[in-house]
């Protein structure tokens, strides 16, 4: 038996989200422009994280080169040096993130995918300190730096698991490289405990993240299909009558501000009534389907809007289109709605669906409303002239 959610997201199975649901995510990868969808997201949720986790670094890298530099005053001055150009290294990566917070989001996009590069710098560079002092001193090798990274890489900093998963591995790596280029080979024998214990927190991080993130994954898929839900017409899958308002207002505000033309086509199925009483409901509901999909091809600019918004009326809203160019696409959808030649069983304009489109350009000063009134009034006027023809305003 479906799922209740399983049976919601069949629903939507022609939104981008509706088929990810559908289709699952158990790799934790979705389709490519909902990855990147999914990473602007977690992102953002980070960001906070991010900032903090960048002040805590620049805090406690800080004080341990302050505690150190007071410690080893007095002992081996090369190790003094070395040890204080990595914890320099090693802060460099908190100044950037703090940096790439500041900037553009288009900017932090490109500049996020560094975030794991960051994380293994300063990773690798914990593990050579870790593994120094293993050497000089011994009491004082602590093996907490790349442990934390390791950790880190996981969690807070909104790195997806492949990535967390891939920066930790590294860690882990380039530890037993400096570790098999320092130590003695007796040395060696202990630090493999030190890389036991790392495995151990790289194992603990990655299944607590997988299930973490499969759960952000969905909750992402969830929330977006909410919103699409809230903004279009499942039947038809075009806008609905309330996010159609919203565009309209939006659409004038922005054609006030570029000086751009709008306009605005109403169609208006013939004789649907008949179509419904003769064929019935479903195959009413078939045909408002059909219909939106021929309006929804005449939708092609990102600023171009297909709305369903009432039983079998439709809205086309065009930015920077002039009342000629409306005029023409008019006669095109209804071209195209022959084309299709859908019979129709009873009526008087001929055998097949026909519409009748009102076209207004919109005029400067002109509020929403208005502009939808001259459309309405257009749209009276083709029915009034015959039906199956565009009447401008
Ligand atoms: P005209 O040519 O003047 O436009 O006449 P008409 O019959 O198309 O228009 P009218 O407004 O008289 O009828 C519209 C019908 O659309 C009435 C209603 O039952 C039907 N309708 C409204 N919404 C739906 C729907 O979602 N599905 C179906 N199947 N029918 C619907
Ligand atoms: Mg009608
Ligand atoms: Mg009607």
């Amino acid at each position: 038996m479906l799922t209740l959610e399983h049976q919601s997201a069949e629903d939507f199975r022609d939104t981008p989200y509706g088929r990810q649901l559908l289709s699952g995510f158990r790799c934790l990868l979705f389709a490519p422009g909902l990855e990147r969808e999914f990473r602007r997201y977690l992102d953002r949720q980070a960001r906070l994280a991010q900032c903090l986790g960048a002040c805590l670094l620049l805090a406690v890298v800080g004080g341990y080169l302050y505690v150190e530099r007071t410690l080893f005053a007095y002992s081996d001055p090369r190790w003094l040096l070395e040890l204080t150009v990595l914890r320099l290294l090693q802060m460099v990566p908190g100044v950037a993130v703090l940096v790439i917070t500041v900037l553009h989001s288009r900017v932090r996009v490109i500049a996020n995918q560094l975030f794991p590069l960051l994380l293994v710098m300063v990773g690798a560079i914990a593990a050579r300190i870790d593994i120094q002092y293993e050497v000089v001193q011994p009491e004082m090798a602590f093996r907490y730096g790349a442990g934390l990274l390791i950790v880190c890489s996981f969690f807070f900093l909104g790195i997806t698991f492949w990535r967390a998963l891939a920066s930790a591995a590294a860690i882990i790596l380039l530890d037993l490289i400096i570790a098999s280029m320092i130590l003695s080979s007796a040395d060696m024998r202990v630090h493999w405990i030190s890389v036991s214990y790392y495995v151990l927190l790289l194992v603990i991080g990655a299944v607590s993240r997988y299930v973490h993130e499969y759960s952000q994954r969905e909750q992402f898929l969830v929330r977006k299909l909410l919103g699409w839900v809230a903004e279009h017409d499942a039947m038809s899958g075009l806008a609905n009558r309330r996010s159609f308002d919203t565009a309209l207002k939006q659409t004038l505000l922005q054609a006030r501000r570029d000086r751009q033309p709008v306009a605005l086509l109403l169609l208006d199925l013939d004789n649907f009534k008949a179509y419904n009483d003769n064929l019935g409901h479903p195959a009413g509901d078939a045909l408002i389907r059909q219909f939106s999909e021929v309006l929804a091809s005449f939708s092609r600019r990102p600023m171009d809007l297909a709305a369903r918004v009432g039983g079998e009326e439709f809205a086309l809203l065009l930015l920077n289109c002039d009342a000629q160019a409306a005029q023409v696409i008019a006669g095109q959808v209804l071209a195209a709605l022959a084309e299709r030649a859908i019979a129709h069983p009873a009526s008087a304009q001929g055998p097949h669906v026909t519409a009748s489109i009102g076209v207004a350009a919109w005029r400067h000063g002109q509020s929403a409303e208005q502009l939808y009134q001259a459309a309405d009034a257009a749209l009276y006027h083709a029915k009034q002239a015959g039906k199956n023809c565009y009447a401008a305003a």
